[in-house]
């Protein structure tokens, strides 16, 4: 498809009117937290909580979070025999995002030969390329037994704060449930978007009839179970649902199948490209050569950002993104390798690409306002990019609704049901497929603050952002580490990459101070600064393009804090160089800056 210089003129004056029409003073704020009067939101539907003794024991390592990080940090720390770990979890299971989030339809966006950790160590075979929720939620549980975390674990505990006893050399653990736990070693993981919120409509508390977050679904309400059984108890149901993210995207063509009659409140549409998942063949998956997955982690993350392999392993969007302005770039009669070369390239095939994603509504939409209204004005990394083979064709079921709200979303909720351009849908469900909380407060997310050495609390060490030592130590706090994609790789198309690396690379720092006897690991003040230095010169961030349509990659357009920035810089060279370069820290026995 080749656009002309006066197409791309047009399509960036509606890309930036589009934006300017959703850009809302009050920004990140306009958002409701699920505390209080909301609080209902976020309890755990899933577990009867039971009541249990109050822990005031001691073990090696503590995690914080059982989610992807807290397993696999559990799994590499086990590998390098430090065996006294406790996983402490909020949820009733190990699983964290695929314990919470169990709505029909769920399943992963990353190919799950590269997001489902430890394949080759619990011999697990995806069942398909993009594996359901139930699976990789049984594929948690599975990495639990395989590597005996469920022993020691505790779950439906929220840590309420940590606290560092320098005589002792000791971490103290507080929790909801009475607990005083001691640790020599902690580590926190508790998930980038974790925390449900709601939009902040006015009359949000009014509605009489039955609501819920898709984290949190309600299957003794809604029928059905996530593996897709109809949802029988909407039959006669008048179902909405508020958002039209990742989420919704997924779970929309199962309220349409379901639901008496469906309505999709929309106010940015999502880019929706072609997801073709297909089964895995037991008798290719045999072929696979030990070592495969680790391998195929880095083949997906140098192609998914810009570099070079002689082949494409995974195949999907995200490696098509990235090779289509690599092919780009590289065919132009003088290729212009600067940033500036590099950004046209990116600019001219996201245009074309975003293009094509229009054209695929037109050929899958019947009727004509609906085309137009489900159509995305922005690039296509401005929002986080969907795929999905039924989506888009759900807006065909006799039933379902798609109600746009031409970017300024819903008005109004009544004790009845919804308002937008005056017209109220009465309803007797309402679906929030709102998201999570981003750019808030960390200890508002986590639940807790750290008191590390002298009494410093955490909050006031990150009062301007966020340092650390490769995103993992952090100077006044011995014995901490941090898992998360920032200030390390940042690598957010393949999450459980960073993981992985970050994992290994405690387990390793753990087991070398323990055959050292060293009672603490604490990284210097110059390397924490050092490495703080070289993220800011290097100014790799994640999201925050304010000419992107508004949202949580761009704090909802109104640009980021220079302390939010920091929280998410990543290594300037990119995730690769990152992980070359922690993978021959850790090996190195050196362990400089600590
Ligand atoms: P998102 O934050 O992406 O979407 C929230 C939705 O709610 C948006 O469509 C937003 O509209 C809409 N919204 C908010 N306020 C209002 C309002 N007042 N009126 C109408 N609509 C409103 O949440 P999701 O849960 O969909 O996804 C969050 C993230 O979780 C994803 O970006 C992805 O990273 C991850 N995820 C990953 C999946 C996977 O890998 N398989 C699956 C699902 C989620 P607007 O766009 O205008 O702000």
């Amino acid at each position: 498809m080749t656009l002309t210089d006066d197409d791309r003129r047009q399509l960036h004056e509606r890309y930036a009117s589009e934006r300017d029409k959703r850009i809302r003073a009050d920004g990140n704020e306009q958002y409701i937290e699920v505390t209080g009067l909301y609080s209902d939101y976020a309890d755990d539907p899933y577990v009867a909580v039971e009541p249990r003794e109050s822990l005031h024991d001691e073990v090696e390592f503590a995690f914080v979070g059982g989610g992807f990080a807290g397993l696999l940090t559990g799994a590499k720390l086990k590998q390098a025999g430090v065996d006294d770990v406790r996983i402490i979890e909020k949820g009733g299971d190990f699983g964290g995002t695929w314990y919470w989030n169990r709505y029909p339809g769920a399943q992963c966006d990353t190919a799950a030969f590269i997001y489902l950790p430890l394949l080759e160590e619990t011999g697990h075979m995806p069942s398909e390329k993009y594996t359901h929720a139930p699976e990789i939620a049984e594929h948690c549980r599975r990495i639990g037994r395989h590597f005996d975390l469920y022993d020691n674990a505790l779950f439906s505990t929220e840590v309420t704060g940590l606290e560092w006893d320098d005589d002792a050399s000791r971490w103290i653990i507080r929790t909801n449930r009475g607990d005083e736990m001691r640790a020599r070693h902690v580590a926190i993981g508790t998930g980038p978007l974790h925390r449900p919120k709601l939009p902040g409509i006015p009359g949000i508390d009014t509605f009489a009839g039955h609501s819920f977050h898709t984290s949190r679904w309600d299957y003794d309400y809604t029928g059905g179970d996530p593996s897709g059984a109809p949802l029988t108890g909407l039959a006669d149901k008048r179902v909405g649902i508020i958002g039209t993210g990742a989420t919704a995207v997924q779970c929309v063509p199962h309220l349409a199948r379901s639901a008496g009659e469906l309505f999709v409140f929309q106010r940015t549409p999502s880019s929706i490209d072609a997801r073709n998942n297909h089964d895995i063949d037991p008798e290719w998956f045999a072929t696979l050569e030990p070592g495969w997955q680790k391998r195929w982690m880095e083949n997906f993350t140098i192609l998914q950002t810009g570099g070079f392999a002689d082949e494409d392993l995974v195949m999907d969007g995200w490696t098509d993104i990235s090779q289509r302005i690599r092919d780009r770039l590289l065919s132009a009669p003088e290729p212009d390798l600067s940033p500036e070369g590099f950004l046209k390239a990116y600019h001219d095939s996201d245009d074309e690409k975003m293009e094509e994603i229009r054209r695929r509504v037109e050929a899958i939409v019947a009727d004509p306002d609906t085309v137009d209204a489900l159509k995305p004005w922005y690039r296509q990394l401005c929002k986080r990019p969907c795929f999905h083979d039924d989506y888009l064709q759900a807006f065909n079921e006799a039933g379902t609704t798609l109600v746009h709200t031409d970017g300024q979303g819903v008005e109004r909720i009544t004790e009845r049901g919804v308002v937008v351009d005056g017209v109220e849908y009465e309803l007797d469900c309402l679906i929030y497929a709102s998201g999570f909380e981003v750019g808030t407060e960390f200890t508002r997310r986590w639940g807790f603050d750290v008191t590390g050495r002298d009494g410093v609390l955490l909050s006031d060490h990150w009062v301007d952002g966020m340092t650390s030592l490769h995103g993992i130590h952090t100077r006044g706090f011995p014995n901490m580490y941090i898992v998360s994609p920032s200030q390390g790789a940042n690598l957010i198309s393949n999450v459980p990459h960073n993981l992985t690396e970050a994992g290994a690379t405690i387990a390793t720092v753990v087991a070398h101070a323990r055959s050292v006897a060293a009672t603490e690991v604490e990284v210097t003040e110059d390397a924490e600064r050092q490495w703080v230095e070289l993220l800011e010169a290097g100014g790799r961030t994640f999201g925050g393009d304010p000419t992107c349509t508004p949202g949580y990659y761009n704090n909802e357009g109104h640009g980021i804090a220079d302390s939010a920035r920091r929280n998410s810089l990543g290594y300037p060279e990119g995730p690769v160089a990152y992980f070359d370069h922690i993978e021959r820290w850790r090996s190195s026995g050196e362990f400089a800056g600590l």
